[in-house]
């Protein structure tokens, strides 16, 4: 069974991550309550949103609003399609019918735009909306952001739930209240910091996601090894091996990922600057997935490589560090990229634009040790070029 701690943001924002069927529960209960109990009528709608003061889980207990919330303002779940085509029947149990409604999202990084993004305001305003009405995103990191950045909007901010279907979105995107769409200008470009009320698990889910997808998971959890616990590169190996991949071993990698995660974040909210350290082969990934137009290469895959560039550039500075555990599933990834030897140019230049820099210097997060970050301003373009070249080399 997964026991997941909360997430607490400077002291006023809590998301707690709950396992699936307690959300079943929950939302059992809250109907018990609501039609057993003798309700005083004292609940405020905006009580729900209150979440500065004490009693977070009794509040939690109001899920639904007021007692004619499941008849007058139905749940709204937005939802990956490939994910209600293969889970729909577990999310009917969890949420029976008249008290939701669906809004499809479809499969892929194109619908993170403003234009899905106005039909989900549009779909929520023509039912029934209250300003609890919960807000439930069903799906990797695509539905996630997406439903998120319409949650925070929508009647200035609807109670928010993530329940993540990916392996990435369970080890990160869902944690840390990162919200938004991607404009021509640029890939997340539009955004809101939105915390949810809860994330929920539920490993089922990933009976059906594809080898790929799992491998894109695998690099966030790589990066949370060599940032954070070295013992997680071993246990991520063994879990991109379908072969050796157990439930006992799936549940510890979660864990262990999202206790890092949220640390981290809760840390970076005392202005640590540690969340830069999640940063950890993702400047050299948002090169190559900007040279690659978001079209071959996806995001894990991209990190993948990036983590091969920055160890490279780690061991140039000095640091005693090893790229052994990422090229140990070199044939696990598939990725073939001589071809992008000769971006090489233009990719460092690229990296010089990411937006984290600061004085012209590009700010890479390389690593000391395995499990000790660190932020280093990088100018020498001729060592950024040398570990992409290293890097095609090692994955052609
Ligand atoms: P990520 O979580 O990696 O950011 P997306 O939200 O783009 O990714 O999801 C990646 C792909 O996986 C999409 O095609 C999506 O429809 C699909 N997907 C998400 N969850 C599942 C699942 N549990 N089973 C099968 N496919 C899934
Ligand atoms: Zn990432």
């Amino acid at each position: 069974m997964l026991q997941l701690p909360s997430l607490k943001i400077a002291d006023t924002c809590e998301t707690r991550f709950i396992l699936f069927d307690d959300l079943k529960n929950l939302w059992m209960e809250t109907r018990g309550v609501n039609t057993g109990s003798d309700r005083s009528g004292d609940h405020d709608s905006s009580v729900n949103r209150d979440k500065s003061s004490a009693g977070i889980r009794e509040k939690h207990l109001e899920f639904t609003g007021d007692g004619n919330m499941a008849e007058d303002a139905p749940v709204l779940l937005i939802v990956d399609a490939n994910v209600r085509n293969s889970h729909g029947e577990m999310l009917k149990q969890v949420f029976p019918g008249k008290s939701t409604r669906y809004f499809e999202v479809p499969p892929g990084e194109e619908s993170k735009n403003v234009a899905t993004w106005n039909r989900i305001i549009d779909f929520a305003f023509s039912g029934p909306l209250r300003r609890n009405t919960p807000l439930v995103a069903v799906g990797g990191g695509v539905t996630g952001d997406l439903a998120g950045f319409a949650a925070s909007g929508l009647m200035r901010g609807l109670p928010l739930y993530h329940v993540p279907t990916t392996l990435l979105a369970m080890v990160d995107s869902a944690i840390g209240g990162k919200t938004g769409i991607n404009h021509a200008f640029g890939k997340n470009t539009i955004g809101a910091f939105y915390h949810p009320e809860a994330v929920l698990f539920d490993t089922a889910f990933l009976n059906t996601l594809p080898q790929r997808e799992w491998l894109c998971g695998i690099s966030e959890v790589l990066k949370y090894g060599y940032i954070a616990d070295p013992r997680l590169l071993d246990q991520a190996t063994a879990l991109a091996d379908p072969a050796s991949r157990s439930q006992t071993l799936l549940e510890g990698v979660i864990k262990q990922s999202v206790q890092i995660k949220s640390k981290v974040v809760a840390d970076d909210a005392r202005e640590s600057g540690k969340r830069a350290w999640l940063n950890f082969g993702h400047t050299f990934a948002h090169a190559l997935e900007t040279q690659d137009n978001y079209c071959n290469i996806n995001h894990g895959e991209a990190v993948y490589a990036g983590m091969i560039a920055a160890l490279f550039v780690s061991r140039k500075l000095g640091y005693n560090v090893s790229d052994e555990p990422l090229m140990a599933l070199k044939d696990s990834y598939q990725l073939d990229l001589g071809g992008y030897t000769s971006a090489v140019d233009r990719l460092v230049t690229l990296m010089t634009q990411d937006k984290k820099n600061r004085d012209n210097s590009i700010r890479l997060v390389l690593v000391k040790d395995h499990g000790r970050p660190c932020v280093h301003p990088v100018n020498n373009r001729n060592l950024l070029r040398e570990a992409w070249q290293y890097t095609f080399r090692a994955l052609s």
